[in-house]
């Protein structure tokens, strides 16, 4: 796909929260960079519930400039939902999306289109540079950002990066709760995605301060656990669950039979072994797990089917044939 200039091609997504300072600056940034390159572009803000005048001034700005979407939300939901609503607004080819408070800088996203058309689905901002506290932020992040890298096996330097560019098929096929908004590229990686990324500026805090506190971490801990969860056992907990009621189960009755025979076959007394605690145990856990295993596989197809979601996804289909007119008639 190469960005062409006659139809909508960009759409850069800003979460606002409280950067009433920021936001012309940032605007004004935004615009002459990109109009310098000659993209057709539009800049989607998205007021989250912000009490310092921001909603005011975006939607008078909104209102001046042809360039500029202002989405206001009723209150404060957070970083995540005000980015997914961003999305839900976007039309462009390419969502960028970049924070509101001018510490990524739009500079950058030249740079990312351009590798984002080397035949990439998500390009993802490294801040190699990071002007940000060194013991609130960027130890807890060092530490984050590896485990994040080795539970979702995606290898980034750098997930909290806000500056990132996506192929907008790829943004239609996720969806964000909670804080995932820093594992977009996990959840990308999850749809197939071909992920990269790319050293960016990084400056520190201009205007207004910071939303957020070591308090962050442990949110995205949870957030963690979930994705490695829909990584692994998406579309077969029953693999997961089933096999370990299996093998839980399987030892209890072992041990279950070998009590048995001990009571019946030589008159031994069973009743004050620990063994026997272990066997019912482990009956019931396998019992459990299994009967999980199998709730769990019901909650997924419903997942999968309530949202129409298949069980792949098809990067492009090659070769012309009737099979779109089929497709088309059959929709
Ligand atoms: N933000 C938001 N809702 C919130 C918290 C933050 O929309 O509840 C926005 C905020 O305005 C900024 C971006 O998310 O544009 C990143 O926030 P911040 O700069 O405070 O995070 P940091 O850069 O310190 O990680
Ligand atoms: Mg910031």
């Amino acid at each position: 796909m190469k960005i062409n200039n006659h139809i909508l091609d960009l759409s850069i997504v800003v979460p606002i929260y409280n950067e009433v300072d920021s936001i012309p600056c940032l605007l004004e940034t935004i615009s002459t960079i990109l109009k310098q390159k000659n993209y057709a572009y539009e800049i989607i803000c998205v007021d989250d519930g912000s009490q310092d005048g921001s909603t005011k001034l975006l939607t008078e700005l909104a209102q001046e400039r042809t360039d500029l979407k202002a989405v206001i939300l009723r209150r404060n939901y957070g970083q995540t939902a005000a980015m997914a609503a961003g999305f839900k607004y976007a039309t462009g080819k390419v969502i960028v999306t970049l924070d509101g408070d001018l510490q990524n800088d739009p500079a950058d996203i030249p740079l990312l289109l351009s590798k984002l058309d080397e035949g990439y689905d998500l390009v993802s901002g490294w801040r190699k540079n990071r002007q940000d506290d060194a013991v609130t932020r960027l130890l807890p992040s060092k530490i984050a950002n590896s485990i994040i890298g080795r539970v979702t096996g995606v290898n980034l330097h750098d997930y909290g990066c806000s500056l990132k560019a996506y192929r907008s098929e790829l943004i239609a096929d996720m969806n964000l709760y909670g804080e995932l908004h820093r594992f977009l590229p996990a959840l990308a990686f999850i749809e197939g995605a071909r992920i990269t990324e790319i050293p960016v500026n990084h400056h520190a805090r201009r205007y207004g301060k910071s939303k957020y506190g070591l308090g962050r971490t442990f949110r995205v801990v949870m957030d963690l656990l979930t994705v490695f969860f829909m990584k692994k056992f998406l579309t077969r907990p029953m693999h997961v669950f089933g096999m370990l009621g299996l093998v839980s189960g399987g030892i209890g009755l072992l041990l279950g039979i070998y009590l048995t025979i001990l009571k019946f076959g030589f008159g031994e007394t069973i009743g004050d072994r620990p063994l026997l605690i272990l066997v019912v145990v482990l009956l019931l856990a396998g019992l459990q797990l299994f009967s999980f295993g199998l709730l769990a596989e019901l909650l997924m197809r419903t997942y999968h089917e309530s949202q129409k979601r298949p069980i792949y996804r098809v990067r492009e289909v090659v070769g012309k044939s009737s099979s779109e007119e089929f497709l088309q008639n059959s929709n």
